[in-house]
């Protein structure tokens, strides 16, 4: 591409909110072919709210809520905003917490007046030795609704679950759309529950779904599509996207997303909508069609 054209592309990404930071990612963009979208941030609004709470027999609802937002108080994951802005709604007490511990893509742990508590999903439930028999329809059931499912425990036994649910973006489905009109395969990678990220690919008529993939390991799942021969272009917001981001052909952050994700792309998203990410994509095959 010559020089002009390449100033006329980003002159007019720009106008869009769109940051393209060099001449490079606008010509690679037009490579795409596959689309890997995170989800919470990226499709979501990235602000979950609770929509339900279930407690044991051994507890009330409102225990529930004290123990799981005074454990959340102390994370920065968006589940954790959703927990303790219900706790404000209803009032509810926040306790001490001692020896508190995140464990990335599973959930949160801490003492409360000597009693060790655990916050997070099934993952962690099932690495502690726990068992979930009783609530296992019932997280079944809030994740085929899309809701994702926050189980609650003490050392011995599951306490209840709190479900959290995100809207998505008003754009979303139709970035999907437009995606697959130009003929791209879109892949949603997730962190969250297999049939949560289900429920939301039905809604937005998604191609793939990669789901329950630990924050560690996404950029393996972006390093596979390339072995498989696909070009790839990545659209993520957190801090657990950012080496995903890296390994792309592609990498674009959500303006409103985390700062190690605006630093690792290639082209951000002022603006935080998807239907800009198609934009890109159709700049650059403009400016490189153009050239030829
Ligand atoms: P995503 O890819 O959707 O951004 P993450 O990798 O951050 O997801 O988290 C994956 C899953 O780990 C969440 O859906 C949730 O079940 C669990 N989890 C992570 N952090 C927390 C937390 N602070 N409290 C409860 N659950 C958590
Ligand atoms: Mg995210």
């Amino acid at each position: 591409a010559t020089p002009v054209a390449i100033m006329v592309g980003t002159g007019k990404g720009a106008e869009y909110g769109i940051l393209i930071k060099s001449a490079e990612s606008l010509e690679k963009a037009q490579k795409t072919d596959t689309i890997v979208l995170d989800k919470t941030g990226t499709i979501t609004e990235g602000k979950p709210r609770v929509t339900d709470i279930f407690s044991s027999k051994s507890i009330s609802d409102s225990e529930l809520l004290i123990i799981a937002a005074s454990l959340e108080k102390l994370s920065e994951h968006p589940l954790a905003e959703a927990v303790l802005l219900e706790a404000e709604n209803q009032k509810a007490e926040i306790l001490p917490v001692k020896d508190f511990q995140a464990i990335p893509g599973q959930g949160v742990e801490g003492s409360m007046n000597g009693t060790k508590y655990l916050a997070g999903n099934h993952r962690l439930i099932n690495n502690r030795g726990l068992d979930f028999q009783h609530f296992n329809a019932l997280a079944d059931k809030l994740a085929d609704e899309g809701k994702t499912p926050l189980f609650i425990a003490n050392q011995k036994e599951v306490l209840g679950i709190i479900a959290v649910s995100d809207t998505l973006k008003t754009t979303s489905k139709e970035a999907v759309e437009r995606f697959r009109q130009m003929g791209m395969d879109v892949v949603m990678l997730t962190g969250d529950h297999a049939k949560t990220a289900m429920a939301m690919q039905q809604q937005l008529n998604i191609s793939t779904v990669i789901a329950e993939v630990l924050p560690q390991d996404k950029d393996k799942e972006i390093t596979r599509l390339q072995a498989a021969g696909r070009n790839v272009a990545m659209v993520g917001d957190g801090i657990n996207d950012a080496p995903a981001l890296m390994r792309s052909d592609l990498g674009i952050a959500i303006g409103a997303g985390t700062d190690v994700a605006i630093e690792s792309a290639d082209v951000v998203l002022m603006r935080s909508d998807l239907l800009d990410a198609v934009t890109t994509i159709r700049l650059s095959k403009a400016v490189m069609q153009n050239i030829k």
